[in-house]
């Protein structure tokens, strides 16, 4: 099949006019796929030998009879792998997020609840290194899936404990605006410089890869919340400024909002 795609731009001397432009993309499709596929398959053939590596990993840093030297390089082998297997994980759970447009399942989702146990983590994460306030409208849900936005949600939280430094105050909203309920993380950490914003959301762009590996990260977690917002029909902002701190903000389209108790008022899903 031959796959177009379609622009209409404004045309002639005083762009009265208007043009329509087809750009055939059937070869840098058919190309995504290819590298979509490789991907997974890659990524699904390295799980199990890792599997296998961290497991006696593990027993070996446990076991008794290990020596005492050997043990500090076992547990940083054991370290190196599960940071291995956190990156398989997330670029199978890209993976998965690329094979299919929307999610299978949408439902209405208790979102207040979900910020709850996500904010019951970032603190355990933070441990009161953090000053968190939120504002959640307890009675706002949301038309979503479940698993997805959870992983989200808590992606946007915890990269606001993983990046900024320790005395800082992280904000988190939930709350209807005019252009539909809307989820913002907002930090008061170093910032992002500009030039870097556009980026933030590629796979393993970080801004400083060292710091980002200390912390745990894989540098895909922006790419997932991006991918995941794209099939909620939700846009992902992001405001920065070098000094102020970051924010993040999930606006989701008007008709997905619900309100409790989940009533006949609510509009067709
Ligand atoms: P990581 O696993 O490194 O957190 P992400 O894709 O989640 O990967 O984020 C990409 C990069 O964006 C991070 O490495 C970090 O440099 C930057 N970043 C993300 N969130 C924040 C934040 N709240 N404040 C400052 N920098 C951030």
């Amino acid at each position: 099949a031959l796959m177009l795609s379609l622009r209409i731009t404004p045309f002639g001397e005083r762009k009265r006019q208007r043009l329509l432009v087809a750009r055939d993309i059937t070869k840098i499709y058919h190309l995504n796929v290819i590298r979509r596929d490789f991907v997974a398959n890659v990524s699904h053939e390295l799980r199990t030998p890792l599997t296998v590596i961290a497991g006696f990993l593990e027993n070996l840093v446990e076991a008794p009879a290990t020596p005492l030297p050997h043990r500090r390089p076992l547990s940083l082998m054991q370290h190196q792998a599960s940071r291995m297997t956190s990156i398989i994980d997330d670029l199978l759970t890209l993976s998965r997020l690329e094979m299919q447009e929307r999610p299978e399942r949408l439902e209405p989702i208790d979102i207040p609840d979900e910020l709850t146990l996500t904010l019951q983590d970032a603190q355990a994460l933070s441990q009161g290194r953090h000053h968190f306030v939120t504002e959640i409208d307890e009675d706002l849900l949301l038309f979503g899936n479940q698993p997805e936005l959870r992983s989200a949600f808590s992606n946007l939280i915890f990269n606001a404990v993983k990046h900024t430094p320790e005395g800082t105050e992280i904000r988190v909203s939930w709350k209807r605006t005019p252009d539909g309920p809307e989820l913002c993380v907002r930090d008061r950490g170093q910032g992002i410089e500009p030039e870097f914003l556009p980026r933030l959301t590629e796979r393993f762009f970080r801004v400083d890869k060292a710091r980002s590996r200390e912390s745990g990260g894989t540098g895909l977690g922006l790419a997932i919340v991006k991918h995941i917002m794209n099939r909620h029909d939700a846009r992902l902002l992001i405001w920065s400024e070098v000094g102020e701190g970051t924010a993040f903000t999930c606006v989701f389209a008007g008709n997905r909002a619900l309100t409790r108790p989940l009533g006949a008022n609510d509009p067709a899903p």
